[in-house]
């Protein structure tokens, strides 16, 4: 989480720093802050709350001039949002001002070490002994100490520092948490990820774990945490400003909502060959290997988990081989079985989830074979794992996912079919109906979001007088309501469970009473009945109940308040037309419940902490 900038060039540094804290607003913002290197001494503005608050306090000053600054925008994890707990931190000499993105699991004992020593802390973050650290370990040279600190410090970090005693250079070094690097005409910056100097460069260093780099206006060098100089090339990102920006839309989340049928369709088309043939290039299990495998596991964690859920059932449907979605930060810690019979494939949108990244490093430790499935080129998942699926829906900047859920699916998709076509659980004929339903999902998408736009605005209201909402279906039904339902609570911050309709009468349907919102999805042909009856179950204890259901059976659902249709399509295909009209109702229900959309209270868009 958290959002690091540092701009270095030959123009005033704090335009371009608070711009780029406004492009990483998404991953963190309960405080920002910024330091700048100015006539040979440090200064530092920061303020808890949204970066409105940093900028107001520094209209209130006399204008920094500096042409070299670092930026924050925090999601606290040690500390509460507080202007002392607010990030840049000075080291208690005021030789050093860092930023921080991550958590030093070690802090408590440097911290108590430290304190023996006579260092007196100001805030309650665990970022703080690392600046106290490296002031420690400095004689002179920053990349030494730098590296000492980094040697002494456990857990994750990105760090962008500056020094007093080398004002014209930004330092910065990292571990498991992202940092970028960037050249431009009009300077060099660094940034916790691209969208942030996507405005000036698209062409940019990544940093690597355990790496440290210098930047200065002209330069950017490299080195390892043992002081060796490295090199490194540049990497070119396709992504353009327009994609990180609103276009026009009040909410980045609705843009990205409205912007599903391409990130499908980019993900998708590429990967088919002549209408015929599924090409997934970086996957290289021979049909031997494939046959090998015993279980399949999908590691993930919110949004992507439930992609995973749907992979499940997909998957295990189309292959007949075992699979298991897992959360990450459950799978890690309950020794799983795992060895060259396993293929783990690893859900992440920005590829640095911690507890997925710990997932699939536990996976490769223990020889299983590793797939993942990442929006973020380059990013640390993308990098360590054998193979990687790219998704192609661009910058996503709503914390709430929508389009990069809906490109993740799609790649669920392509992969079950390519691996039931390679095992010969689908002919040639299969796997060509397949494909021909594939290529016709962007084009359903659209169709949906057209007819379910201005309808799901209007059904947002049934959310107003309610408190609780029950999101139900069975099996990929279930899993479609899993993630309406999360989406939902994280925005709107009403109070929704998703359950399969089948269970809810195990207990929770002690919680129905009239007013209680229920959306049943019903559109799985096979047990549709058996969800019509779970309807009736909910609808005589006085819910008001919302339906979606498939074009086929939509005037077979009475005695409900609403049905919400979507096109007929193969049963694999229907989570990623479901979802449409819940995203958006969860987009209105949030909207006319005066929630700030695309960031969340609590939330942060990538979460790089466990
Ligand atoms: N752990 C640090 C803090 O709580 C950094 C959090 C972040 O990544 O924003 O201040």
């Amino acid at each position: 989480m958290c959002g690091i900038v540092g701009y270095i060039g030959n123009n005033k540094a704090v335009p371009y720093l608070l711009n780029g804290l406004h492009k990483l607003e998404y991953r963190g913002y309960d405080s920002a802050g910024i330091a700048v290197a100015e006539n040979g001494k440090i200064k530092v503005t920061k303020s808890a709350g949204r970066i409105a608050n940093l900028e107001k306090k520094l209209q209130e000053k006399e204008p920094y001039t500096a042409d070299v600054g670092i930026g924050h925008t925090r999601w606290a994890t040690h500390g509460e949002p507080s202007d002392v707990n607010s990030h840049p931190h000075s080291s208690a000499g005021e030789k050093f001002c860092l930023v921080h993105n991550g958590i030093i699991e070690n802090f408590q004992s440097l911290k108590a070490s430290l304190e023996k020593e006579g260092v007196i802390f100001l805030s309650q973050t665990d970022t703080e002994t690392a600046v106290a650290l490296l002031e420690k370990n400095y004689s002179g040279d920053v990349i030494l100490a730098l590296s000492k600190t980094m040697k002494q410090l456990e857990g994750s970090f990105a760090l962008a520092i500056i020094c007093e005693d080398e004002p014209e250079k930004i330092f910065c070094a990292r571990r498991s948490s992202p940092l970028v690097m960037g050249k431009s005409d009009e300077g060099n910056f660094i940034a916790s990820d691209v969208t942030a100097m996507l405005k000036y460069t698209n062409n940019v260093y990544k940093l690597g774990d355990d790496e440290i780099a210098v930047v200065t206006k002209d330069s950017i060098d490299f080195y390892n945490i043992n002081c060796k100089k490295l090199k490194k090339e540049s990497e070119q990102i396709s992504w353009s400003i327009e994609d990180a920006e609103k276009g026009g839309y009040d909410h980045f989340m609705l843009k990205e909502i409205m912007e599903q049928p391409k990130a499908v369709a980019e993900t998708v088309l590429p990967r088919i060959k002549n209408r015929k043939e599924i090409v997934l290039d970086t996957v290289k299990l021979s049909e031997e290997e494939l046959k090998n495998i015993d279980k399949i596991y999908i590691v993930a964690c919110g949004s992507a988990y439930h992609v995973g859920v749907i992979g499940k059932y997909i998957l295990e449907k189309m292959t007949r081989i075992s699979a298991e979605a897992d959360i990450a930060s459950e799978f890690r810690y309950r020794n799983p079985i795992l060895d060259e019979k396993k293929l783990v494939v690893i859900i992440s949108q920005s590829g640095e989830t911690a507890d997925t990244l710990a997932a699939l490093r536990l996976a490769k430790e223990n020889g299983a074979k590793t797939l993942s499935i990442v929006n973020v080129v380059g990013s640390s998942i993308a990098n360590e794992s054998e193979a990687v699926l790219y998704t192609y829906a661009g910058p996503e900047i709503a914390v709430a996912t929508t389009k990069a859920y809906s490109a993740q699916l799609s790649v669920i998709y392509l992969l079950s079919a390519f691996i039931a076509a390679k095992l010969g659980k689908l002919d040639k004929e299969g796997l060509e109906a397949f494909i021909s339903d594939l290529e016709n999902m962007p084009g359903q998408i659209q169709a949906v979001l057209e007819s379910s736009f201005d309808e799901m605005e209007k059904l947002a209201d049934l959310f107003l007088e309610t408190e609780h909402a029950y999101f139900i279906g069975r099996n990929l039904d279930y899993a479609g309501a899993m993630e309406a339902s999360l989406k939902m609570k994280e925005i709107s911050y009403l109070h929704s469970e998703a359950y399969g309709a089948g269970e809810l009468k195990h207990g929770t349907i002690s919680l129905i009473e009239p007013k209680t919102v229920v959306v049943a999805l019903c559109c799985n042909d096979e047990i549709f009945a058996k969800t019509i009856s779970n309807i009736k179950e909910v609808r005589a204890r006085g819910a008001a109940v919302i339906a979606v259901t498939t074009e086929k059976h939509k005037n077979e659902i009475l005695d409900v308040d609403f049905v919400v249709s979507v096109p007929d399509a193969r049963a694999e295909l229907l989570p990623s037309l479901e979802v449409i009209p819940m995203q958006l109702l969860s987009y209105y229900t949030a909207k006319k419940r005066g929630c700030d959309i695309d960031k969340p209270r609590n939330l942060a868009k990538s979460v790089t902490v466990e």
